[in-house]
């Protein structure tokens, strides 16, 4: 099978194309590197079926050649991360409202099986909790930039699902929730790798808030295990499904367990939310997902543990700890 991975030198697309090279497919890889680095896919050898495009999927005439030489699309370009998201509204809005649609169109022409990579932030700050793909979005002030990416992210799974319904076209969407591994990046604000570095640096832990808000982890891995098998699945076409973990943990008790499991020196600190982001940011209190749809359909859902996570991520870190617990 010959895949088109837009956004593959980003930290889920890159592991997606290690996924794809290792059950024997060929992959064509198309990104602009706005937050992908080409370093994530340095470790694959020369030799391997991949070719990287350093280009946006704006341009149109790419994307339509791209997409006819492929059999399967899975559609990963996006901005990612709250911070990058707060400093880059309209490039943001642009690359998933615009991106999308190019991609779905080219698609259609050629008649591809596209993946729609969506996020768990279109709930928006529903934390009722366990989410269900169903569920009610409950949005704030079109003002606040958190809402805006989240309702561009909504337009595109609308229209995926539109194609799905009025062309036959066989679309998926995935809700990706707080997805972690390595060569994730703390730049743009992602929680995880920013408690790794500053425990393997011993500077103070940041949590923001009062730290009881809570996130579930999902491993990289599983996460492209439950993708590529959704693409082989027929019964997902014109769906939407939550691909994560359904285990929660509090901010506070991440930093904890970042710090025991690094042997760190770091201090957890909290900082209000008004000094870590710009004003009028909104945060969510809680935000499970309900995978029983994804179970039902591939019979499986990410099950590796935040532990286990979080050893491979910090065995993988460049800077190691002096001791480190292995779980
Ligand atoms: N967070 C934190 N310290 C940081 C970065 C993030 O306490 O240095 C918090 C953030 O406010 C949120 C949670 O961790 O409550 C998850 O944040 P992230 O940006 O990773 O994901 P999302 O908010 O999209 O779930």
């Amino acid at each position: 099978m010959k895949a088109l991975v837009t956004g593959g030198a980003g930290f889920i697309g890159s592991h997606l194309v290690d996924g794809l090279l290792g059950r024997g497919h060929s992959v064509t890889v198309v990104d602009d590197l706005s937050t992908g680095v080409c370093d994530n896919l340095a470790h694959l050898q020369p030799d391997e079926p991949l070719e990287v495009i350093v280009d946006s999927v704006l341009n149109e005439s790419l994307v339509d050649e791209l997409v006819a030489g492929a059999d399967v699309i899975f559609h990963l370009a996006a901005a990612v991360g709250v911070q990058w998201v707060l400093d880059h509204p309209i490039r943001s809005l642009e690359t998933n409202l615009r991106g999308t649609e190019v991609v779905l169109a080219a698609a259609d022409r050629h008649r591809r099986k596209v993946l729609v990579a969506s996020t768990s932030e279109v709930y928006g700050k529903n934390d009722s909790g366990p989410l269900r793909e169903d569920d009610d979005r409950i949005l704030g002030s079109s003002k606040v930039s958190r809402w805006l990416y989240a309702t561009a992210k909504a337009a595109d799974e609308a229209l995926a699902l539109a194609y799905a319904q009025e062309r036959g076209l066989p679309t998926v969407v995935v809700r990706f929730f707080n997805t972690i591994g390595p060569r994730q990046t703390g730049r743009y604000g992602m929680v995880v790798p920013r408690f790794v570095d500053q425990a393997l640096s011993d500077e103070p832990i940041t949590v923001y808030g009062d730290g009881q808000q809570t996130r579930c982890f999902t491993y990289v891995g599983d996460v492209v295990r439950s993708v590529i098998t959704l693409t082989e699945t027929p019964a997902c076409w014109g769906d939407v499904f939550n691909v994560g973990r359904d285990r929660e943990i509090s901010m506070d008790g991440l930093a904890q367990l970042v710090v025991d499991l690094t042997g760190s020196r770091s201090k957890i600190v909290h900082v209000p939310y008004d000094e870590a982001y710009r004003g009028g940011f909104e945060d969510m209190r809680r935000r499970v997902p309900d995978v029983s749809r994804l179970r039902r359909t591939i019979g499986y859902a990410p099950d590796t543990g935040l532990e286990e996570a979080l050893f491979r991520i910090i065995a993988a870190h460049p800077r190691q700890p002096s001791t480190f617990r292995v779980p």
